[in-house]
């Protein structure tokens, strides 16, 4: 049984309590203790800056393990991309969205870099637009990115954004683009200011990852181990002020995903912007609210208990 499989092997990494990833406060209030695989993750809020996160939470060598190992079997990915799984994707759509909002910077880009560039759709799109401009992503999976290297005239490098930039440490790009990434990484400030590194005074940098306040959001799909940090609109817009980047332009709507998501485009700060934390109102208010978009998902598995169980009493009473 999966289930008891996920449970049994969630059970058995080793894990560690830690202060909020955003803010570094040890004022947390669990919110819920079971996710999408049944494993049994605990979900927590911060009660100073009200980022949703997973915690306690595997160590960092686990969770290397995890997607090194279990990660593609538990979301019924495959090691290499064929044409058929990035048609059926939310690959194409996903990177013509991020072309679409990028347009006017494309226009004047001489390079751009596409943090876990995967398969390498997005980083297509805009070579076969703009032929000029120079690519280059980066690929942890060597299945995706080599198969992106075969699709692309630029260079993925394999490996690790760490890597990367203690390899090319003065490289600036003119647009940096990272979808989908930021939710699974474990120390967020560290990754957005490598990412800053990277960025000259004109850069812009788009984020994008799945809105856990979306009105649309419903039962435990975003909920899961590979989702570390869940956020929405504050704790991301807090994330980017604590990295010295301003907003340029915020999206919560129209974005093709299977999980509610949003995306921003942000630039380096030119002055030091004031940090405002949440106030306990505000963490209450979005506690309650994730209880009740993942409860559904609670009572919907109830039913189909009861349901089970009446088709087995029927049986038996003949
Ligand atoms: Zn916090």
């Amino acid at each position: 049984m999966v289930k008891d499989f996920a449970n049994t092997f969630y059970k058995g990494m080793h894990k560690e309590k830690v202060t909020c990833p955003l803010c570094d406060s040890n004022r947390l209030k669990k919110l819920y203790d079971n996710d999408r695989y049944q494993m049994g993750v605990q979900t927590v809020i911060c009660k100073n800056c009200s980022l949703i996160h997973i915690n306690p939470r595997p160590t960092e060598q686990e969770m290397v393990g995890f997607y090194k190992n279990h990660y593609r079997n538990f979301y019924e990915s495959i090691d290499v991309p064929t044409s058929h799984y990035i048609a059926n994707g939310p690959f194409i759509p996903r990177a013509n969205f991020v072309y679409k909002v990028l347009n006017d910077y494309l226009n004047h880009a001489n390079n751009i870099l596409d943090v876990g560039c995967a398969e390498g759709t997005l980083l297509k799109l805009i070579e076969d637009s703009y032929p000029s401009i120079k690519t280059q992503g980066i690929e942890p999976s060597n299945g995706f990115g080599n198969y992106a290297k075969g699709q692309l005239r630029g260079e993925v490098f394999l490996g690790g954004y760490q890597e990367f930039v203690k390899q090319s440490p003065n490289i600036k790009f003119d647009i940096i683009t990272t979808t989908h990434v930021l939710e699974h990484i474990l120390s967020p400030k560290e990754f957005v200011e490598s990412l800053k590194s990277m960025m000259h005074e004109s850069s812009v940098l788009y984020i994008e990852v799945p809105n856990i306040m979306s009105d649309n959001l419903k039962g435990l799909g975003a909920i899961h181990l590979g989702h570390v940090l869940s956020y929405d609109s504050t704790t991301l817009k807090l994330l980017l002020n604590l990295c010295g980047l301003e907003v340029i332009d915020f999206y919560t709507e129209g974005l093709p995903a299977l999980t509610p998501a949003m995306g921003v485009i942000c630039k380096k700060a030119n002055k030091y912007n004031k940090v405002t934390y949440s106030t306990p109102s505000i963490v209450d208010q979005k506690a309650k609210l994730f209880i009740e978009r993942i409860l559904p998902a609670k009572e919907e598995k109830r039913n189909s208990v009861k349901k089970k169980l009446k088709v087995l009493l029927n049986k038996l009473l003949g």
